[in-house]
């Protein structure tokens, strides 16, 4: 069977890796020089097993308009004339109550655990390196109130097996040594010991490399314009410069600009790209750096050590497909490297990033099947996808080659918002 795969991604590069792996002949378009050049290019770096919840939760809308008024903001709202934007927002507000978030929430976990579990077997099978780390993640509290507010995932995570410590200040500085130096600016954590962590863009790389080694075609340089239906199937994806592209199936794994391609076809999606940002910058010096994952509550900014590199990413922007680096967004990522970790590495040589999470109102991607039987999905990953990524990759590979997935399918395809 030939499977041509949209975009080279995290999600389209795993996917390719699990087609060619069982068989398949795959090419893999892409209008980038290479792999794993947009959003999935300098992410947060945290294989977030524990953290995977949905952003419409119970609450959020209130919280929501508390951050649009903090000095530094983890929110931004741009007012566009867009009525696919106030539209995905309304569906978003509609999940945002107890029962959603229970059912989203179990339908991610289902996905992020799965992918937790085949990862360490892609890795052993490829050997790649991606500056991965197994050490958890510290949920940072820098009040009493966010500690005793913490009481509410504790139980979450406890009905869902995630494995979690409740740190007070000393325990977080013996996981963290580097904190001993700013210790009164918090006062304890929640670490997610299952957590691990590593460079998605590294990864998405090596792995393209590997595949090719295994004859997976990789065309960069390829703007899809389109996807070309005839007789109720679809026939090829037209191209600016190769024209049409033709194979047996078809994976969609385009990560924000899916819908661009698919609702001309009806297949309508609610993926809407909510912008974040990231900066990196050089470890100057070991013992005053992050050693894994922190999350700093009150900013909702994550910081992550990626080998020599901490990497520093955090804010929701919703301003429509704009890639603009506006520095009011940097500053706020910047401002919390240097307020927890002032010595650990070198602001100056920071360099700013950001990009477009694929996000589904309520969170949990799009996997499987399309309204046309050689139309697949792998999208809508949103906050999570480097976390999700081997997962979804393999529950898709799977649907595609006709095969049963090893997990269930209800509620992670585009039927449930048929
Ligand atoms: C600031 C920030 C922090 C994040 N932190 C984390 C984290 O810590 N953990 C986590 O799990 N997730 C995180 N994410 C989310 C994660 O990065 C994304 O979910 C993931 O990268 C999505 O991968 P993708 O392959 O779907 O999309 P992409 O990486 O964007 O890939 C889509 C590909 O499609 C191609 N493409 C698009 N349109 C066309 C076209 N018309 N023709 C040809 N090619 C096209 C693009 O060039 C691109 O290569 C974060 C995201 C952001 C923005």
């Amino acid at each position: 069977m030939k499977v041509i795969v949209m975009g080279a991604g995290v999600i389209g590069v795993t996917t390719a890796y699990y087609l060619a792996k069982a068989g398949a002949e795959v090419v893999v378009l892409d209008r980038q020089a290479g792999p794993g050049l947009e959003t999935s290019y300098a992410n947060a770096g945290e294989l977030s097993y524990g953290m995977t919840s949905p952003w419409a939760a119970p609450g959020i809308p209130v919280k929501a308009l508390k951050w649009l008024f903090m000095k530094r903001r983890p929110l931004f709202i741009w007012p566009l004339i867009s009525p696919t934007m106030w539209m995905w927002s309304l569906q978003m507000i509609r999940n945002c109550n107890e029962s959603s978030y229970r059912t989203n929430k179990s339908r991610m976990v289902r996905i992020s655990n799965y992918s937790r579990d085949v990862m360490p077997d892609l890795i052993d099978e490829t050997g790649i390196e991606y500056d991965g780390r197994a050490q958890g993640t510290l949920q940072l509290f820098r009040t009493a109130k966010q500690m005793k507010g913490s009481k509410a995932d504790q139980d979450i995570l406890a009905e869902y097996d995630s494995p979690f410590e409740v740190l007070g200040r000393d325990a977080c500085i013996a996981v963290e040594p580097a904190l001993a130096e700013v210790r009164n600016k918090f006062v304890g954590g929640l670490r997610l010991t299952a957590d691990r962590t590593g460079d998605c863009r590294m990864f998405t790389i090596a792995l393209a490399e590997k595949c090719a080694e295994m004859g997976v075609e990789f065309q960069f340089g390829q703007s899809i314009r389109a996807i070309a239906v005839e007789n109720g199937r679809v026939a090829g994806v037209d191209t600016e410069v190769a024209g049409r592209v033709t194979g047996d199936a078809y994976v969609c794994a385009l990560g924000s600009y899916g819908p661009r391609v698919l609702n001309p076809i009806g297949v309508k999606l609610p993926v809407y790209p909510v912008k974040g940002y990231s900066v990196t910058l050089p470890v100057t010096d070991d013992s005053y750096a992050p050693q894994s994952t922190l999350m700093d509550e009150t900013h909702k900014v994550a910081i992550t050590r990626l080998g020599d590199r901490i990497r520093v990413a955090g804010t929701a922007e919703i301003a429509g497909y704009s890639n603009r680096l506006g520095p009011h967004a940097t500053d706020t990522v910047k401002h919390v490297i240097n307020d927890l970790f002032p010595k650990g590495g070198d602001i100056t040589k920071a360099e700013g990033w950001t990009g477009l999470r694929p996000m589904t109102p309520d969170g949990t991607p799009v996997l499987g099947g399309s309204r046309y039987d050689n139309l697949f999905l792998n999208t809508g990953h949103g906050t999570l996808g480097w976390t999700m990524a081997c997962g979804s990759a393999r529950v898709v590979a799977d649907v595609v080659l006709g095969r049963s997935p090893e997990i269930a399918m209800d509620g992670l395809t585009a039927d449930r918002y048929a």
